[in-house]
């Protein structure tokens, strides 16, 4: 770079602005207008609190539109602002060729739209407003467009009072006229002036119309509907359990969301209703995902990003992390939970299809679906997810998402659905790949007519999050984050969930009459099945009627493009099964060599080979244990397996309680991921000749959201070892970089040296590392924790136990070093504690003491 930019600009206000300017290049920028306005503001007393300074204003300002900054160069994975000045990493959407091709070159802009002609305009109406032609026009002050929340006469907003007057009575009372009127708004206001697919309309001219009643029925529709993933956490359990009882009277799915689920929905009710969840989720903190969990599913849904803050991990405010939650989510009452943005085990198309691999062993019978958000490329990614053997894939849009999404997620981050899952299908049936999959859109989807064109454009299968967070008495108040939901919706305050009306009748209610309205709309345009319909895009046309003068420059072709066919007997939705592969894992063996103890809870002892192409070994095994024994499982090693040689990646995932797998050799990556309480013993051949704690013997990414169980792993691991980890305790004897990373439970012990960045974001559980030569604190990040000897007779007790037991079943030497030596050693080990969790602990033993 030879030059810098500076730009001085009055529109530069919030924090996308500055994104935008950033990412097309400007070194640096001058928002002079946004420093007037809130000087002045601070002069007439509006901001709440009186600045001292003009430049204490300024500071202020500064900093939170660089914290903003930061968040979304975080969720791009850009590290530097160096990397992200002029990365130009957008999405144009409603800007015409002319612009882009003056001010964003080689930004994509699928659908065309506004041109300068239309920018001058908006700019001499916003002028206007500040300067009018005639005097006696001047305002005193500015409107509130209400940008965020709905404000009368401000931004059309797809909810407003109406809409959700209107669908709460429809729901309540299975009124179909209120419907009628929600839906009308819906479809031809908001819709039209808020989405692409309200500049869509249905052509009646390809088909003859049919009679109704040959159309297929509303109750076969609705199965194709699911509920989106709100965990329970964000949402109350009252809520959570309503919509599962819903969508399970209808045939359809509820989504846990990604905080886990009380394993005592599993059993259905005696009246036969149940608020078992069909969708479990399993996302990048991993919450609550063990052995039993996944058993307890229809489909395992991988969430790779949400629609409406793509790049975002969730987050939970240690406010609304009560016991219940801590309990299902395996982390500690009253500290705040935050998803790590990636899957630790995913970091290539090849770690995606070895997750699904892993959750298929998993869970036999359950459908693997992965979760992506709608955004250019995306459809390429879907052939990449498809071929990597997922059963089923969301393309979610931007539209949707609670109050507890940051403003500029809500604003600014994703894409609408339609843009995505027309891509998607049109390029899943040009590679002959869309039979394989089953198809689903979600974002902001309401009525009959919404899902009519998410069917005409590609989709098999439709989300809906907020309407029936609506028909449960949700008033849109987006304040869902602060645990004052005055509606017991969105809140764990036992006060305010006593508030909580919604019943899942009204649900169900809701989704029987978007499905009757879809009917009517499927006899008009002369289709009998939701089948017939998937990608039907002749069916379709723009609708020229709507005469926005901002509108006229849009252009849906790339949307209503109809997919191309290439190979012969091409399909257009989901006739047939992945082929997962699971005849040749090795567990079908161990299956029938553990039959005693899966059928009768006997003892038994195996001994086998292992080489690196037995994957997940010990995961269709745990779901077999799991199925017979449910969440007890087995005493602790009924099931004894030796193995001899290399094991391949995945070893032991999710390892269920009762189940012993020792390898002498070595093994890959994820070992002990989501172990569910079993116990895994890595150690070199006997005959080997090097020194175990100077090598790798296990690879990246070791019990990644373990729950519960042990591991002794004598050698080294690599990478990340113990990422996310919430219950159990593992010994080792070195670990590469960021080991403990984001860790809420569990007890680790490392008898060696640690990589750099130990215990990034580490909220709960302990570390103990030995640490002789003192250089342990360096390599910390000691963000969120403290280091302290090891003093207390509990922990001594732990830390020996630990160390006795991999001396035991590993014969290390260097444990066995450590224990002849116990009382010097002993003042070498350093304790990781982290803050919150300490904290925590203390006001516990304060309140019992009390
Ligand atoms: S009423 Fe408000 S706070 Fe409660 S769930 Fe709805 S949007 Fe969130």
């Amino acid at each position: 770079t030879q030059i810098g930019i500076i730009v001085e600009t009055g529109e530069a206000r919030e924090v996308h602005h500055h994104c935008l300017l950033a990412g097309y290049g400007a070194d640096a920028i001058n928002p002079y207008l946004a420093f007037e306005a809130l000087w002045q503001a601070n002069k007439e007393k509006l901001l709440g609190e009186m600045y001292s300074s003009e430049d204490a204003l300024v500071a202020g300002y500064k900093k939170g539109i660089a914290k903003g900054m930061l968040k979304v160069m975080a969720k791009m994975g850009i590290s530097t602002l160096q990397s992200y000045k002029g990365a130009q990493i957008f999405e144009a959407v409603g800007l015409a060729g002319e612009i882009i091709d003056k001010c964003f070159c080689g930004t994509a802009s699928r659908v065309q739209g506004v041109n300068f002609d239309v920018l001058i305009d908006e700019s001499h109406r916003r002028h206007t407003i500040g300067y009018p032609a005639k005097e006696g026009d001047v305002i005193s002050v500015l409107n509130n467009p209400g940008d965020f929340h709905w404000r009368s006469g401000g931004d059309l907003h797809m909810w407003n009072p109406d809409t959700i007057f209107n669908l709460q009575i429809a729901a309540r009372n299975n009124n179909v006229e209120a419907y009628s009127e929600f839906a009308r708004y819906a479809n031809e206001e908001a819709t039209r002036r808020c989405a692409f697919r309200g500049l869509l309309k249905f052509r009646t001219d390809v088909n003859e119309s049919i009679p109704l009643d040959k159309v297929e029925p509303a109750s076969e529709i609705v199965k194709r509907f699911a509920t989106g993933a709100m965990s329970f956490g964000s949402i109350s359990q009252e809520i959570h359990e309503s919509l599962a009882i819903a969508m399970n009277r209808l045939g359809g799915k509820s989504n846990t969301g990604e905080g886990g689920e009380d394993s005592a929905r599993f059993n259905p009710l005696p009246n036969g209703d149940s608020k078992r969840s069909a969708i479990k989720q399993v996302a990048s903190g991993r919450f609550g995902v063990t052995a039993w969990y996944l058993t307890n599913a229809d489909e395992l849904q991988i969430k790779i990003a949400q629609g409406a803050k793509p790049g975002e991990g969730g987050e939970l405010p240690g406010r609304k992390v009560d016991e219940q939650i801590a309990r299902i989510r395996h982390s500690t009452p009253g500290v705040g939970l935050i998803s790590p943005p990636p899957h630790h085990d995913i970091y290539s198309i090849e770690d995606i299809a070895q997750l699904i691999h892993d959750l298929k062993n998993a869970n036999r019978e359950a459908r693997i679906s992965v979760k992506l958000v709608s955004e250019i490329g995306v459809g390429t990614i879907a052939a990449g997810v498809t071929k990597a053997k997922t059963d089923h894939l969301v393309i979610a849009g931007h539209d949707g998402g609670t109050g507890a999404s940051p403003l500029t997620s809500i604003k600014h981050a994703g894409l609408p659905w339609e843009l995505g899952i027309a891509e998607t299908h049109q390029t899943l049936v040009m590679n002959n790949l869309r039979s394989r999959v089953a198809l689903q859109t979600d974002g902001q989807l309401k009525t009959g007519r919404d899902i009519a064109i998410a069917a005409l454009l590609g989709a098999e299968e439709f989300g809906f999050s907020t309407a029936p967070l609506i028909t449960q008495g949700c008033i849109m108040m987006r304040k869902c984050h602060l645990n004052t939901c005055p509606v017991g919706v969105a809140t764990q305050d036992p006060e305010l969930r006593k508030k909580f009306k919604g019943k899942p009748e009204h649900l169900v209610n809701y989704m029987f009459m978007v499905a009757e309205e879809l009917r009517g709309i499927m006899a008009r345009i002369g289709v009998s099945t939701v089948n017939e319909m998937i990608g039907r895009v002749d069916l379709l046309d723009t609708d020229h009627a709507i005469d926005h003068w901002k509108a006229k420059g849009l252009d849906l072709s790339a949307i209503l493009e109809p997919a191309q066919v290439v190979f012969e007997g091409t399909e257009f939705y989901c006739v047939r099964q992945q082929d997962h592969g699971l005849d040749k894992a090795l567990d079908n063996e161990l299956i029938r060599l553990a039959a005693p103890a899966l059928e009768k809870g006997e003892k038994v002892f195996i001994e086998h080979e292992i080489i690196n192409t037995n994957r997940v070994v010990g995961t269709m095994l745990s779901n077999e244990v799991c199925k017979k024994w449910k969440a007890e499982m087995l005493p602790e090693d009924t099931i004894n397996i030796k193995f001899n040689g290399s094991a391949g990646q995945s070893f032991g995932a999710w390892l269920a309680k009762g189940i012993t797998m020792t390898v002498e050799g070595d093994a890959n990556d994820y070992v002990g991921k989501g172990l569910s309480g079993g116990k895994i013993v890595i150690y070199p051949p006997k005959e080997s000749t090097f020194q175990a704690e100077e090598n790798i013997i296990a690879g990246n990414v070791i019990l990644y959201g373990a729950t519960s169980g042990e591991a002794y792993i004598r050698g080294i691991a690599a990478e990340r070892f113990a990422v996310r980890n919430s219950g159990a305790s593992a010994v080792i004897e070195g670990i590469g970089d960021h080991g403990c990373e984001y860790m809420t439970g569990g007890c680790v012990v490392v008898l060696g040296k640690t990589g750099r960045n130990f215990g990034a974001g580490m909220s709960g559980g302990t570390a103990y590392v030995w640490d002789p030569d003192g250089s342990f604190p360096c390599r910390c990040n000691m963000e969120s924790f403290e280091l302290e000897p090891v003093s207390s007779a509990v922990d001594i007790l732990e830390l020996k136990q630990l160390i006795k037991n991999h001396a035991e079943y590993t014969n290390s030497p260097v444990a066995r070093k450590v224990l002849e030596d116990w009382e010097n050693s002993l003042s070498q080990f350093v304790k990781v504690m982290p803050t919150d969790y300490k904290r925590v602990l203390a006001e516990r033993a304060t309140a019992s003491a009390a």
